[in-house]
């Protein structure tokens, strides 16, 4: 006897396939199995099985599976599930939904069950704060909802949710974990989830130690066979507690209690790639159907975060003070204009004093390189990338001006290229100038850089890193890798050389980024010690932004950018679905974005209105033109309609040399 199995695959269709298989095969839902894909062999995810063939399908027509890659299944009903609301949220197909949650490795047979044990949980030395135990009573006391599933009849609701808002130091992560804790030995498991990058590795320790084999890591750097292995472990129900970045929230624990979102405003939490989730909306939504309570923290909410806490819909949870001696740091702005170099004197002073305090100093800029920007005072010429339209970055220690787009990179120019002036030249400082400038003014001093260049052999960031924080190090120079919440007993002093290199893309979101990137990288300061200090150097002295974040007035700057952004009709009071069209020929992308423009147009639900199409700001990337579709709306169940049509319409038809890239609730819009 045969059965007929509906097969899903890692492409844009919203459709799965049926194939043929014989009963003693193994093929059942929740395997993976190659199958013929068009002209091709493909890995399908096996989503549906039945004895009869499908209806209105020829069954000699139908293919034959070609075997089935997994003894035992790798995906349940609950996954399923999962795919379909991703695909249908995220406009994706079901099969890159699956491919996006399932980790790719094979590795399987031999492992091991681990036998069942008691739990234990090693118990936290610290006595709670009042606030952190007000807060923790308040999570706990609420009982998780009843009668939740997949399966029931009416639409999941918003499940509960908490914020921990506080500043760094003020003791959320021993709230997470407590309860993390409650929630396991009410008999539920967790899911824990950090930014991406170093945070992970220092999380997973705290947790491995306390929650020992219950616990599980999953993350990108790990092989793909590992994190398979670590997937069935929580599969199986060995695992009660999942720590990693933004796709852990995919983790098949059973019986969800509780997921825990550290550093929620951060930009990791959204994906870059198709599908393009956000874990916190993904959380949101596993909350809701499998009964689990939502928690996250962070010292700068994001815009959408702080809303709902407003409104009532996320109960918001105070951590006011520092718990480990220290206190709020000081925090100064100081003027860049008419400082020769890019370190102003006070700067240079308070790096001397802390030398002297035997204490540490960290420099933030957020732009890597020696100098980003040439140009040319006699004709007006600018060096950009060849393939994309952005500026090209002198690397002085690579002797190369680069691209950090597409990587392209050549000689840095003698003389102007076009007029042959010799006045020609770079300007705008990046972390390789200032650590030359840093050397140069503090020669007695040890310096290390921690950015995307200064880190390309594995390891070497995490060597950089523990070295500062043993106090091997004066000063840490870097870029974000060293604003994110890593924790530095010694440091006293936090300088942030150049404040305003984000204000200016043209993006809705750029002055909520750098707030909170400033309030971030000042939380580094005065966490052990009352006596922080943080210079913040700008050129836009009096710009509210900068002005809000330095005196770490979270609700001053909210209240200011919510009620732009009202005016503006930018979320979150509203909702984007932006579509971008890519293609080698400008033609093809503005044919291909007219027509998506055209076809959303009579689709489009009252209130709701387009911006576009137009050039990307970034209007070539790796030699790819790029045009964009913003529609917004007032909210998504109707603009999703709009979309969705359009899409399918677009596909019958559609242009093979355009790539066209479908963003929900897009994060950035450059
Ligand atoms: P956050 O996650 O808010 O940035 P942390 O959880 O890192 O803050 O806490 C900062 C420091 O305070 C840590 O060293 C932590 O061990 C310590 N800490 C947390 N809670 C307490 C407490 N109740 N009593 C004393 N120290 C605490
Ligand atoms: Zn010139
Ligand atoms: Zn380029």
């Amino acid at each position: 006897m045969a059965q007929f199995l509906d097969l899903v695959f890692d492409i844009p269709a919203n459709q799965s396939f049926s194939y043929r298989m014989d009963d003693k095969a193994g093929a059942e839902p929740g395997k993976r199995a190659m199958a013929p894909l068009g002209r091709r062999e493909a890995l399908g995810y096996i989503v549906a099985s039945r004895e009869e063939p499908p209806a209105g399908l020829d069954p000699g027509g139908i293919k034959t599976l070609r075997r089935v890659v997994d003894p035992e299944p790798v995906f349940d009903e609950r996954d399923i599930a999962l795919a379909e609301w991703l695909s249908a949220y995220y406009l994706c197909g079901p099969g890159q939904a699956l491919a996006a949650m399932i980790p790719s490795g094979r590795r399987l047979l031999s492992y091991p069950s681990l036998p069942d044990e008691e739990e234990n949980i090693a118990p936290s030395p610290l006595e709670l704060s009042d606030e952190q135990q007000g807060a923790l009573d308040r999570i706990n006391a609420l009982p998780f909802p009843a009668g939740l599933g997949t399966d029931r009849a009416e639409p999941p609701g918003t499940p509960p949710m908490f914020y921990l808002y506080g500043i760094t130091g003020s003791g959320k992560t021993e709230v997470f974990l407590r309860a993390a804790e409650h929630t396991i030995r009410e008999g539920r498991s967790v899911i824990y989830l950090v930014p991406e990058i170093s945070l992970t590795h220092q999380t997973a320790e705290a947790i491995g130690r306390r929650f020992g084999k219950a616990a599980a890591t999953l993350h990108s750097g790990m092989s793909p066979g590992a994190r398979f292995a670590e997937w069935m472990r929580i599969r199986r129900g060995e695992v009660r507690i999942v720590v990693g970045p933004r796709s852990a929230v995919f983790a098949p624990v059973k019986d969800l209690g509780l997921v825990v979102i550290d550093e929620e405003h951060d930009g990791s939490y959204k994906s870059g790639n198709t599908p393009r989730y956000h874990a916190r909306q993904t959380a949101m939504r596993r909350c809701s159907t499998e009964g689990g309570r939502l928690l996250m923290g962070s010292a700068t909410p994001s815009a959408e975060a702080w809303k709902l806490m407003g409104e009532g819909l996320i109960s918001r949870l105070d951590l006011s003070r520092r718990l480990s001696g220290g206190s709020l740091p000081e925090i100064k702005a100081v003027s860049l204009e008419r400082t020769e170099g890019c370190l102003t004197g006070e700067l240079r002073e308070e790096i001397r004093k802390t030398a002297q305090m035997g204490r540490q100093t960290i420099l933030f800029l957020n732009r890597r390189g020696f100098a980003y920007f040439y140009h040319c005072p006699s004709c007006g010429f600018e060096l950009s990338c060849k393939h994309c339209s952005v500026s090209l970055t002198w690397h002085k220690s690579k002797g190369r001006a680069i691209c950090h787009y597409c990587g392209y990179s050549e000689p840095p120019p003698r003389a102007c290229p076009r007029c042959g002036s010799l006045e020609a030249g770079f300007t705008g400082f990046g972390t390789e100038m200032i650590e030359e400038e840093v050397r140069r003014t503090f020669p007695d001093l040890t310096v290390r850089r921690a950015d995307a260049d200064s880190t390309g052999p594995k390891g070497s960031l995490e060597e950089t890193l523990g070295m500062f924080r043993a106090g091997a190090v004066d000063i840490l120079l870097g870029t974000q890798m060293v604003a994110k919440g890593l924790n530095f007993p010694g440091v006293r002093l936090v300088g942030v050389i150049l404040a305003d290199t984000g204000l200016h893309l043209p993006d809705f979101r750029a002055a909520e980024r750098t707030f909170s990137l400033i309030v971030q990288v000042a939380g580094r300061a005065g966490r052990y010690f009352p006596d922080g200090k943080v210079i913040v150097q700008t050129f836009r002295m009096g710009d509210p932004v900068i002005v809000k974040s330095c005196a770490l007035d979270v609700a001053g700057f909210f209240e200011a950018e919510l009620a732009q952004r009202k005016i503006l009709g930018f979320p979150p009071y509203s909702r984007l679905i932006r579509f971008t069209a890519r293609s080698r020929d400008p033609a093809r992308a503005d044919k291909a974005i007219g027509r998506i423009a055209s076809l959303a147009a009579p689709l489009m639900p009252r209130g709701a209105d387009s911006l576009g199409p137009a050039e990307c700001p970034i209007g070539i990337i790796a030699g790819n033109h790029r045009r964009q579709l913003i529609l917004r709306g007032p909210a998504m169940g109707a603009l999703h309609g709009a979309a969705r049509t359009a899409l399918n319409r677009y596909e019958k038809g559609g242009d093979k040399r355009v790539y066209l890239e479908v963003d929900v609730d897009p994060v950035s819009l450059l």
